[in-house]
């Protein structure tokens, strides 16, 4: 067994639910100490993460991750236990397989060999990992990155390890992700008796035809290298439950997935505008989960495409589509950062998975970029 499915196994044994860490960065942390990391635990409320630093010159390069996991979910849908990792097949069993102790693994070890064979690298190596990734972050990333700012320790490149791959390792990687926004919406009306309507005013009415027009609005037309933003009505509720009343309020969540086309500030008001121009009477809540950002040249770009071509014989793809990560807290410091780890068909399914071989593959993609950028 490599050296990477060995700790990959390691870690998946360890049931580190969000915002559980369980070991997993103390085992990480004595593996990159021995290689003359410094270790700097950074605890925020429920949160563990790892600051871990080789070298005090810049450029840093930062591989950043998380040891937490999503909930196993039904142990009777699971042809083997989650938190045994079990290789069948040449696949690698278990939760966090893919999502992503796979790619913890293949940082450490990926960095283990590039150390043992460059001991006086240029600039600095660092692992910035949290539990808190698939949870609410805001003890995670979000904190660390505020504490290195306070110091002004700044991140030159990131690879944030989050699975990008589609069906072999490394054929896409994220240079970029779209921006998230959601808001609640509550449209008042006046309740009362179905049979007296001109006693009440009806919200699902008049919120009817804005809804069609925030649903029928064509944001933006993307650009190279994202599609077009997004809006999609995620929660609706009104009414209460009787057949004979009129509702007093209407509740609507909606979210934006946003393009660098647009910012969430020209949404907020082209979305209120439109509300003011259908007459509602509302009120609205805005929760911005975090800015697009894209990655489009650099180093580091350049760096991953060809360690990913030296392995595969293939150019990656890149791509800014799926959900967010954490490297939209760390893009906006100014550093260059794409995401690159294994095939997430099975990321956060029962029965996840990763082809064993990927990981070792996924090593030597990472131990080809620190050789570009810092040998
Ligand atoms: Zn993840």
């Amino acid at each position: 067994m490599s050296d990477v499915i060995a700790l990959a196994k390691d870690l998946i044994r360890r049931p580190s639910v969000t915002p559980l860490d369980e070991g997993c960065q103390t085992l990480m942390a004595a593996r990159l100490e021995r290689l003359g990391f410094v270790i700097e635990p950074m605890v925020f409320e429920d949160t563990t993460n790892l600051w871990a630093r080789r070298g005090t010159q810049g450029p840093l390069f930062c591989f950043a991750g998380h040891t937490d996991v999503v909930p196993a979910g039904p142990l009777d849908k699971w042809h083997t236990p989650p938190f045994e990792p079990t290789i069948l097949d040449g696949m690698l069993y278990g939760r966090g397989a893919a999502d992503m102790k796979g790619s913890l693994a293949a940082m450490v070890v990926a960095t283990e060999r590039f150390v043992t064979a460059n001991p006086d690298h240029s600039g600095s190596i660092a692992f910035l990992i949290t539990s808190d990734e698939e949870g609410p972050f805001i003890n995670g990333t979000v904190r660390v990155i505020e504490t290195l700012e306070a110091r002004d320790e700044k991140i030159r490149w990131c690879i944030v390890g989050e699975p990008s791959s589609t069906a072999l390792v490394g054929d896409v990687v994220k240079n970029g992700r779209r921006g998230s926004i959601t808001g609640d919406l509550v449209v008042r009306g006046v309740q009362g008796h179905v049979a007296y309507p001109h006693l009440a005013d009806n919200p699902i009415h008049r919120a009817a035809p804005a809804l069609d027009e925030l649903a029928s609005t064509v944001w933006d037309q993307g650009n190279a290298y994202f599609p077009p933003t997004s809006f999609q009505i995620a929660n609706i509720q009104a009414g209460t439950g009787a057949s004979n009343v009129i509702p007093g309020e209407l509740h609507v969540q909606f979210n934006f997935r946003f393009s660098t086309e647009l910012t969430d500030q020209a949404i907020r008001e082209q979305v209120e505008a439109l509300l003011t121009r259908h007459g509602l009477d509302f009120e609205i809540k805005w929760t911005l989960s975090g800015q697009p950002f894209l990655t489009d040249t650099g180093e580091l770009l350049a760096a991953a495409v060809g360690a990913i071509e030296s392995v595969n014989g293939q150019q990656p793809a890149l791509l800014t589509t799926g959900g967010t990560s954490d490297g939209r807290f760390i893009a906006p410091t100014g550093a260059e950062v794409i995401e690159l780890g294994p095939v997430n068909a099975t990321i956060h399914k029962v029965n996840e998975c990763v082809k064993a071989q990927d990981l070792d593959l996924l090593a030597d993609m990472y131990q080809g970029v620190l050789e570009r950028l810092l040998a």
